[in-house]
């Protein structure tokens, strides 16, 4: 999806919930505005990994520059699995497609090491730290880069949720970025209306009285009603979930081949290395 339609869809999602923060009795506005910051960035920072890059990230050129190092540190994280090659690979070979930062794995740590990069940062502008801010700061994060993920899955490219321990895709049918023969998927701006709309309803309720968002079960009710309409989302993005269980034995074959060229290449450079420094 592009970078926009992350943003409107990740803070349609998550906004509602940071009514009852904003409108109780004891409000809590800064968390609220942190989460929805954090939501923002972590709905950008998947797309570090992609060749072709979203128009957000020239427009917001910072969280796309801090992104590019998250993406090689994660990677670099891997070699002791000795999975770095795969998802060196899947970068290089097929530039266009997904890799680490598409991936629960890659959202997990990616999230993690911001929070503690700001933690770190805050601590020495502010001599201090607000565990509660910063709870809400990896829940944004998180929060923003899982729905990303929800949110590709919805695409014909699709997510590969078992990356980089399987090949196995969740995929929908929507077309983004280039239109069609003259066609445009308006699926994606539904969805924004959709969230729009009950974000909107929320806000109307409790100005009327009709819901108490001091109440504890509200976030219950909130998250229902937000279930429901991505169960919607789903369903009209006819997601196809067969193939996440298939392991495509031609794609790890090919993988395994070019782990290999690359891995011979590697010793070749070595060796000239070697025989240079020898010189
Ligand atoms: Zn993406």
């Amino acid at each position: 999806m592009l970078g926009k339609d992350h943003v409107s869809i990740t803070l349609g999602t998550v906004f509602p919930f940071t009514i009852p923060l904003i409108f109780s009795d004891n409000p809590q506005p800064v968390y609220a505005f942190c989460v929805l910051v954090a939501a923002i960035i972590g709905s950008l920072t998947p797309d570090a990994d992609c060749g072709g890059k979203p128009k957000l990230h020239y427009d917001f050129k910072i969280v796309y520059d801090l992104m590019v190092p998250l993406h090689k540190l994660i990677v670099f994280s891997f070699s002791f699995f000795n999975l770095k090659e795969k998802m060196n690979l899947e970068y290089v070979v097929e530039e266009q497609h997904r890799g680490v930062m598409h991936s629960p794995i890659g959202v997990l740590i990616s999230s993690f090491v911001l929070t503690l990069l700001t933690t770190i940062v805050g601590y020495f502008i502010f001599h201090g730290i607000n565990a509660t801010l910063i709870g809400f700061l990896f829940l944004g994060l998180i929060s923003g880069q899982f729905l990303h993920l929800l949110e590709d899955s919805c695409t014909v490219s699709g997510i590969r949720w078992l990356f980089p321990f399987g090949t196995g895709e969740l995929k929908g049918s929507i077309y983004t970025g280039n239109k069609i023969e003259g066609k445009k998927d308006i699926r994606p701006l539904l969805y924004r209306i959709s969230l729009l709309f009950f974000s909107a309803g929320l806000l109307i309720l409790h100005s009327l009285g009709a819901i108490d968002v001091n109440d504890s079960g509200i976030y219950l009710l909130i998250f229902a009603f937000v279930a429901l309409i991505w169960g919607l989302i789903f369903l009209t993005a006819k997601i196809d979930n067969d193939n996440l269980w298939m392991q495509d034995a031609k794609k790890v074959r090919e993988l395994e081949r070019a782990v290999n060229r690359i891995g011979k290449q590697d010793t070749v450079k070595k060796r000239r290395n070697l025989g240079n420094k020898r010189l």
